[in-house]
């Protein structure tokens, strides 16, 4: 379910190839990443407005006389405020009626969503914020500092679409010609395993690093998936008619292949070729397909992986690449009779087939790194393909390949130093009063609470940046005098990626290095259960989550409210799986975890009643809506508990800037169209509600501002949904 989640993360990689992802369930499945950002823009977003407007306090007009026989269900006069435009035309809005509504009006009736974006929120300002931090060292002066000139000087190549487009694809014939030039197996071997000539960076296959599940101070390489063209059946067995994904690919390969100056039927036959080779896949992708279960991940000692995988020798190609197989000695591989019909096949009989295969892939892999016509004709083939300007296109592609360079710049030039020792003193707050807060439950046993409280001291706490990183270097990129291009700055920055990505496989996670070091200068939070790792990257510190500036009640409605989010993600239908250290084991009694659903049940219940847009339709989330979204709304209503409970130790707290904040930091203006997918898709509630289920629960808030019954945000107290 979090699956889409990391994909997110994922997504920026550009090194994927996979559609099957066979270690998911060891690995990605249990990640948390809570940026939950659909886009990462860069131009400017006009007047953020006021960000805490309201007219209406406690003691205000009462909400109009309230028909609750009508309709009772929750949040029955709520609005969906997250969607674009939607306050035009409305009337007054109590906050007693509609609180994340009544805050964010005055912002989201100035906001604008810029061309080729679907939103503008707190997520996304904070976005531009660090983007355009970053462009500016980019395109600042340059210091005595070798990563940064690199940086500097790939930033030139990418945004000099003059010099690429003159270029057009010359630069990558010469990968091209040698790949095509081998006639052997063996060849095919050595070009696998040089990583100056295969572009496509593994042996067709696609992969990841993952915590061991039982040993978490061990990482091993997972072989996720063979890089496929397809993994619909129907695509081998009905000729030429092919599924709209491979259609996109076929259709895009054989652009690349003509710009590279083959004829058209040159590239339809090296295309069909590809195909043919897969289609030997066949029974593998079958045999999936058909049942999921049937081909279950398999961890192997690199004795037996070398002994079962004769042909393809996948280990030595990964030692010749940097990945050190042998430091823990085991490999993972998701779906083994993938892997088993690829070893089969990887003979001097199948050479031709082997090498259109790998070129398509490579094309595929590398449509947005050549002239500016290959990046536009593509993104129209692929449908959904979106082009940015140079600058963004240059940031997303620097995060792509060098994400930890550009986190390097990021807190050396552009993040105040001084906020992370602020950041962990106050997720040290947040934790002692998580521990109280364990301690009171009634429902767990005081063995069960020691061991939560021994996990909640064990947390490894990632603030902001690392303080040592994996030692990677990235070989020098120099500028186009010295004979760079952009196409070689792109293949040494993936080369980078590789090693990078590679360098947890040779080091014990004791603590010394974060397990997940990268992209901490984007806007992400995350929860991971593999290492018991709370993740607070430097990119979220700012905007309306973080001021250094700011009295403690505006930092506890801010970044506090995600501290305690991810922090209740350890204590989740997921997080509770997992041990102190990471490893997976189960530590609650069956009487507790009948106890927990039970309130998770009721939590669902409410969710399933909740109507998610209401403007548009009256559909409720449904019990498959409520399913989708039920650890993220836990964590949401487990976080402000723990910030109530730190607000009532205050002198004079200010409630009413703290429970703004929290209304502020899930300001939305969503198009109609992209609301409707993030209800269907995204596993978080929109965020108007996950400001106002979480306040309607607690009579700190409801008292406050003296809402009651008949009120639109009151909740009576035996419908309340808490689950810690
Ligand atoms: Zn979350």
């Amino acid at each position: 379910m979090k699956r889409k989640l990391i994909s997110s993360i994922l997504a920026l990689t550009m090194i994927v190839g996979t559609i099957f992802t066979g270690c998911g369930k060891a690995e990605t499945a249990n990640v948390t990443v809570d940026n939950g950002n659909e886009q990462s823009d860069s131009e400017r977003v006009s007047d953020a407005g006021n960000e805490s407007a309201s007219e209406d306090i406690a003691g205000g007009a009462p909400a109009a006389e309230a028909d609750k026989s009508a309709d009772d269900r929750p949040g029955a006069k709520w609005i969906d405020s997250g969607i674009y435009g939607t306050y035009e035309g409305m009337g007054e809005i109590s906050l007693k009626d509609d609180f994340a509504a009544a805050i964010n009006r005055d912002w989201a009736e100035g906001a604008k969503i810029r061309e080729g974006a679907v939103n503008v929120s707190a997520r996304t300002e904070q976005t531009d914020n660090y983007n355009e931090a970053k462009l500016a060292v980019l395109n600042g002066g340059k210091k005595d500092d070798q990563d940064l000139t690199s940086l500097q000087n790939y930033y030139a190549l990418l945004t000099d679409w003059d010099t690429r487009n003159k270029d057009g694809l010359a630069p990558l014939k010469p990968y091209v010609e040698d790949l095509m030039s081998i006639s052997s197996i063996e060849e095919m071997t050595k070009y696998y395993s040089d990583p100056k000539r295969n572009l496509y960076g593994t042996p067709m296959v696609s992969i990841s690093i993952i915590t061991e599940p039982l040993d978490p101070f061990f990482n091993m390489l997972c072989i996720q998936s063979v890089s496929l063209l397809s993994d619909e059946p129907d695509d081998y067995q009905k000729g030429d008619q092919e599924t709209e994904g491979l259609a996109i690919k076929h259709k895009t390969a054989e652009y690349m292949l003509k710009r590279l100056g083959y004829s058209e039927s040159e590239a339809k036959e090296i295309f069909d070729t590809a195909k043919g080779f897969e289609n030997k896949f066949l029974p593998g992708i079958e045999a999936i397909m058909a049942d999921m279960s049937g081909d279950p991940s398999i961890t192997l000692t690199v004795a037996e992986f070398e002994e079962k995988y004769k042909n393809l020798p996948v280990a030595d190609i990964f030692r010749s690449l940097g990945y050190d197989v042998d430091f823990k000695g085991k490999i993972m591989v998701g779906y083994t009779k993938l892997l088993d019909s690829f070893d089969e096949n990887y003979s001097d009989e199948n050479i031709e087939g082997i090498k259109a295969w790998t070129l398509v892939n490579t094309l595929l892999e590398f449509t947005k790194y050549c002239d500016f016509e290959t990046y536009e004709e593509t993104a129209k083939l692929n449908g959904s393909g979106t082009i940015n300007d140079a600058d963004l296109y240059a940031l997303e592609t620097m995060e792509a390949t060098v994400p930890s360079m550009v986190d390097q710049m990021y807190v050396n030039y552009c993040f105040d130093k001084n906020i992370k020792p602020q950041v962990a003193e106050l997720t040290d707050m947040m934790i002692e009063a998580y521990r109280k807060m364990i301690i009171e439950e009634d429902w767990l046993s005081d063995e069960t609470k020691a061991v939560a409280v021994e996990k909640l001291d064990n947390i490894k706490l990632h603030i902001c940046y690392p303080e040592k990183v994996y030692d990677v270097k990235c070989d020098a990129i120099g500028t186009s005098a010295e004979g760079e291009t952009a196409l070689s700055a792109i293949i040494k920055g993936r080369r980078y990626f590789r090693l990078s990505e590679a360098a947890p496989l040779s080091k014990k996670n004791d603590g010394t290095y974060w397990r997940y070091d990268t992209y901490y200068s984007t806007l992400a939070a995350m929860y991971m259960p593999q290492d018991n790792s709370m993740n607070i990257f430097a990119g979220i510190c700012g905007g309306d989550y973080y001021d250094e500036s700011w009295p403690l009640e505006k930092k506890l409605g801010g970044l506090c409210m995600i501290v305690g989010h991810e922090l209740t993600h350890a204590f989740d239908t997921t997080g509770s799986h997992f041990d102190k250290d990471g490893a997976q084991k189960e530590w609650w009694t069956d009487e507790e975890q009948k106890a927990f659903d039970e309130r998770v049940d009721k939590l669902l219940k409410y969710y399933s009643e909740l109507v998610p847009m209401p403007q548009i339709s009256d559909v409720p989330y449904g019990e498959e809506g409520a399913q989708l979204i039920q650890g993220e709304a836990i964590s949401d209503l487990g976080s402000l508990k723990c910030l109530l409970s730190i607000a009532k130790e205050q002198e004079n707290f200010d409630y009413d800037m703290f429970f703004k904040q929290l209304a502020v930091i899930q300001k939305q203006a969503r198009y109609e169209e992209a609301e409707k997918e993030y209800v269907a898709t995204n596993d978080h509630p929109v965020e108007a509600y996950r400001a106002n289920v979480p306040l309607q629960n607690f009579d700190d808030f409801l008292n406050f501002y003296g809402i009651k019954e008949g009120d639109g945000m009151y909740l009576a107290p035996e419908d309340r949904i808490t689950v810690w």
